[in-house]
């Protein structure tokens, strides 16, 4: 008989030590404390309450939103000697009764449950008349209307926990670590004094990079070449581009298969198998592909568009090198997979759960995300930096392990440009979109700028010796270090913050790295 945490993480899960965070985290929901984790993607949340759901008392609910990683975490916990269940509408409803008069037996010392199950009369009787000593609320980001994921659902919990004769230990995972979803988690989840513990971020060995190929395709096959017989993944950003890209590769000769949701389950679950038993080694994929998968070999991912958020691409590059082995995060940009993004924010599928109101927000939120990404393919600073900053983890400046770091940028001195720029937005009052403000520090003679009388400014034309793409970057920086803001409107406009209004009285120099290569510079439609 297994009395403590190691005998279990020995006995039932076959591992010598815990990773990172974990023993932290069981040790709190031991002593009974109500227990946040904030870890990223592969870092092993799962044991840190499985375990302890071994060692208490009673039954442990775990909550959680996917139910097809419901299936798979209670069909190994029963493998490893666990006794578990699951309850959720993949069940017909003699399954259901019967799996809830098993765990009114006591049968179960693990259940999953999906959120929309627990305030049902049925449920709440069973949960009632039963010793639950804790409750495990997995990806509890979904609780958060500023999560990527926000859950109406989920807001259930609480009215539930309510309605229990008596309070369990409260535990709650994610992996998105921004500020506002961790207090939303603490605040809408009601735990008590909480023991937040955060893993760090930071994945050393993966190599960070965004590039800007003419041909994305042939910027594949070249990465592809320098990963020979290696496995990968391509995030693609629709269904048609995983078709054109898997189809292609196979044509030149490469083991590549698909996934995305337009596939039948059968086939969805033979591409997997194939990846993963490197029968295909090379996976082309939507972001339907990956969750609950656990392949540790991955060497590269490439994502062929730019993903709506930095949670999503972090999650879905973060699947390479679970090894601990070096492996390729690289992001092919280009300007349309903004206005790709873009459009499906404003007219993709919708939430059903969620009210106008909401999704209102949701949307204004998503914009903002977008912009958050967008800036990560155009930052010249460390990407890694960037990320972690993004995520509220402190990190080192220079991380000598992404583009940006390995790439010798010229330093350039922009403290003039800035103060005209912002002076320039401040007159006009902060009205106008970038490309307004661009022609009117350049002088242009447009009718819309002659007609807006902006050539009556005093700035009018003061950069006239910068070219368009450069004033373009300098904005962007600038809106990234964020002296400027843009506006979450169907027009965005360019305005001046505190910052920048400091700057202008300060003596302190500002310094930007530049790089004299060709790109695009389609940030901003404004
Ligand atoms: P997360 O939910 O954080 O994405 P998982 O709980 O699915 O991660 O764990 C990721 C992988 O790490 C799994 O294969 C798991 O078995 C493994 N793992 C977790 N803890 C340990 C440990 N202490 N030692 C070795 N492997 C571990
Ligand atoms: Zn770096």
């Amino acid at each position: 008989m297994v009395k403590d945490k190691y005998g279990v993480l020995k006995e039932y899960f076959g591992y010598e030590q815990f990773r990172m965070g974990q023993e932290e985290l069981i040790d709190s929901i031991l002593q009974g404390k109500d227990t946040l984790g904030i870890m990223p993607t592969g870092a092993g949340k799962s044991i840190c309450f499985q375990i302890p759901a071994v060692l208490l008392e009673g039954i442990t609910l775990v909550i959680s939103p996917l139910i097809s990683l419901m299936k798979d975490q209670v069909t190994t916990l029963n493998q490893a000697g666990i006794p578990s269940a699951f309850l959720n509408s993949s069940l017909s409803n003699r399954q259901y009764s019967l799996a809830l008069r098993y765990a009114k037996e006591g049968r179960y010392k693990i259940i999953y449950v999906a959120p929309e199950r627990l305030t049902t009369a049925q449920f709440l009787k069973f949960a009632s008349e039963s010793k639950i000593s804790m409750i495990s609320v997995d990806e509890a980001h979904c609780v958060s209307q500023w999560g990527q994921d926000f859950r109406p659902s989920y807001l259930k919990i609480k009215e539930f926990i309510h309605l229990l004769p008596s309070r369990p230990v409260i535990s709650a995972f994610t992996a998105t670590a921004t500020e506002e979803v961790r207090e939303d988690i603490i605040h809408i989840l009601q735990l008590k004094k909480p023991n937040v513990t955060t893993t760090g971020f930071d994945r050393p060995n993966l190599f960070f990079a965004v590039r800007k190929p003419s041909n994305k395709y042939t910027e594949v096959l070249k990465i592809l070449k320098a990963h020979l017989g290696e496995s990968g993944v391509i995030y693609c950003a629709t269904r048609k581009n995983v078709e054109e890209v898997c189809n292609n590769l196979n044509l030149d000769g490469y083991k590549a298969t698909r996934y995305h949701a337009g596939l039948s389950d059968q086939e969805r679950k033979d591409n997997q198998e194939a990846f993963v038993y490197d029968n295909s080694p090379i996976m082309v994929a939507t972001n339907a592909f990956g969750m609950g998968i656990d392949k540790s070999n991955v060497s590269f991912v490439i994502h062929y568009n730019m993903p709506k958020n930095l949670e999503s691409y972090y999650q879905e590059a973060g699947r390479a090198g679970r090894d601990g082995e070096p492996a390729d995060c690289i992001l092919l940009y280009h300007g349309q997979d903004v206005i790709t993004n873009q459009f499906l924010i404003e007219h993709g599928s919708q939430n059903e759960e969620l009210d106008e109101e909401t999704s209102k927000l949701v949307k204004e939120k998503d914009r903002e995300r977008l912009k958050i990404m967008t800036y990560y393919c155009h930052t010249r600073d460390c990407l890694r930096e960037y990320i972690l900053n993004y995520f509220d983890d402190k990190s080192e400046n220079h991380c000598g392990n992404c583009s940006n770091c390995m790439n010798n940028f010229e330093e350039m001195d922009i403290t003039e440009i800035a103060k005209k720029i912002i002076s320039c937005i401040y007159s006009a009052h902060s009205r106008f979109g970038i490309k307004v403000i661009i022609d009117t520090l350049r002088g242009s003679k447009a009718k819309k700028i002659l007609r807006l009388h902006l050539d009556q400014l005093p700035t009018y034309g003061i950069c006239a010796s910068l070219t368009e793409k450069k004033l373009r970057s300098i904005i962007n920086f600038l809106v990234l270090k964020q002296y400027l803001s843009i506006t979450n409107s169907e027009f965005p406009t360019v305005g001046v913050t505190e910052k920048a209004i400091d700057f202008m009285n300060e003596e302190h120099i500002l310094t930007m790295k530049i790089v004299e290569e060709v790109e695009d510079s389609t940030v901003e439609q404004s």
